[in-house]
């Protein structure tokens, strides 16, 4: 290792739920990690989306398949009383996990600090140069400039992948539309015993926590028929056929995050379409509140207490692989020879321009494998790695395992391939599946 200081084995770019586990994988794995993200939290769409709850990616209803440093993190944010689990044996369990997303972003700091990874908040990468044989240059806003043997695109939108001439595919197949966008917030304060009165569904216990907590998710037959009254009666506009979820935070009860909205836009990498869907979901999140007070039992006296930091991005690009991950692979629960990850989550296809969601589902006790080549650009840097929601994969794959469970998972085993390379001073491509396979299973990772 050279003394530079500025000079890392891994750089991963964007601190989300596939940038922590790769950051944190690599470091353990030991390289010399730096974690660069733009905002002043880790978590990525779970934090400044408030999008914090993880989506049953990890339970196919009989057994956990997602492991490693996501299921430490769950452990983790268990022993804090700062999630809401899921009891197999329960009648009333909520079938996603809503966590606290402070409790989230302060124990991800805590991981990364323990493994030794130099976590840089508040920092966002300008511009990444790959040269032949050489360490990616890796240039900061604000005039910093880093090397970094191996760079880990965790950005979500593969953005340093698409400059670096990495070959992607942007949204549905031939339409090229991305799923919509949502601007989640956070509201309170919840009377609990008038929820319980009117809708008793709503309401559940958690044993973990010792709390009583409001959750509400997907489609319920009075509440939707209550949303299409509102929207025929012109008081909803947001193009929406339920409710996706309201749902408590743990450790404050009487307040919950709300995804109930929908901006469609052609392209969210675009900062002018950005900041149109951001005002767009503003209104939203008005609207909704109205709603919400007129309708549903329990939220008679709630205000918004914040809106997210920025709106929730879905969809954007998926880069081309050494494999691409297909919605047949997904349903027919395909196994892999290099898989990484498993997950067991549906297909959830929210709409372009629709108020509809598709869901398919996987048969319980059922999930499919992610493989190591979807992570591996087809071509491009030979020390760049793709992780999370933009590994290659068809739309409706990714609308799968975009969950923050397999993302975490599949950014672990980025992180490990990137050690891997550095270990072994050898292209990405070149790293052999098997090694990063023997690591992740000694490292709690489930595979099979
Ligand atoms: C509205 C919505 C609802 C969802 N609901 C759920 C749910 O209920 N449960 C669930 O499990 N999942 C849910 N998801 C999916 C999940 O949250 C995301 O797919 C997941 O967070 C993707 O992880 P990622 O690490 O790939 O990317 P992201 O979470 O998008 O993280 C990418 C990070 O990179 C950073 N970044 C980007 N560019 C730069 C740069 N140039 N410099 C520095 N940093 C940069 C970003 O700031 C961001 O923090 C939802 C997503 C959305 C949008």
């Amino acid at each position: 290792m050279s003394n530079t200081p500025n000079l890392y084995d891994v750089v991963v770019a964007g601190g989300g739920p596939s940038g922590i586990g790769a950051a944190i994988a690599a470091s353990r794995a030991g390289s010399r990690v730096a974690l660069i993200e733009r905002w002043p939290v880790l978590g990525g769409m779970g934090t400044v989306a408030l999008v914090n709850n993880f989506c049953p990616a990890h339970f196919d209803g009989e057994r956990f398949i997602i492991g490693g440093i996501f299921g430490e993190l769950r452990q983790r944010l268990i022993a804090r009383k700062a999630i809401y689990t899921y009891q197999p044996l329960a009648t009333t369990n909520p079938i996603i996990e809503p966590y606290n997303p402070d409790v989230f972003a302060e124990e991800v700091v805590a991981m990364c600090c323990e493994a030794g990874v130099d976590v840089m908040l508040n920092t966002k990468i300008a511009t990444v140069t790959f040269e032949r044989a050489q360490p990616a240059t890796i240039a900061l806003a604000g005039g910093l400039t880093l090397t970094a043997r191996v760079v880990v695109d965790a950005t979500g939108d593969a953005l340093i992948a698409h400059r670096a001439g990495v070959p992607s595919t942007f949204g549905k197949e031939g339409t090229h539309d991305v799923m919509p966008l949502t601007f989640c917030y956070m509201l309170g304060q919840i009377d609990l015993q008038a929820a319980k009165a009117g809708l008793p569904e709503s309401v559940r216990y958690d044993k973990g926590t010792g709390e009583e907590f409001y959750y509400f998710s997907g489609w319920h037959p009075v509440v939707d028929q209550w949303v299409k009254q509102a929207r025929e009666d012109g008081s909803l506009s947001i193009p929406r056929d339920h409710i996706s979820a309201i749902l408590s935070v743990p450790g404050k009860p009487q307040f919950a995050t709300v995804n109930f909205g929908r901006v469609t836009i052609a392209d969210p990498t675009d900062p002018a379409q950005l900041t149109a869907a951001e005002a767009e979901g503003r209104r939203q999140i008005e609207e909704g509140i109205r709603f919400f007070r007129k309708h549903i039992p329990g939220l008679a006296n709630v205000e918004l207490v914040q809106a997210a930091r920025q709106i929730g991005v879905r969809e954007t690009r998926q880069i081309i692989g050494l494999y691409t991950l297909t919605a047949e692979d997904v349903l027919s629960g395909r196994q892999f020879d290099d898989v990484i990850a498993q997950c067991c989550y549906p297909i959830d296809i929210h709409e372009p321009g629709k108020d509809t969601t598709i869901m398919k589902r996987l048969p319980r006790g059922t999930h499919y494998d992610i493989p190591w080549r979807c992570l591996i650009p087809r071509s491009g840097p030979d020390n760049l790695i793709v992780a999370g929601r933009s590994v290659s994969a068809t739309s409706d794959a990714m609308s799968s395992f975009r969950v923050s469970p397999s993302v975490m998972a599949i950014g672990e085993a980025a992180g490990v391939t990137a050690a891997r390379a550095v270990e072994c001073h050898c292209a990405i491509r070149d790293v052999n599946p098997a090694d990063v396979q023997h690591r992740l299973n000694a490292t709690g990772a489930i595979l099979m």
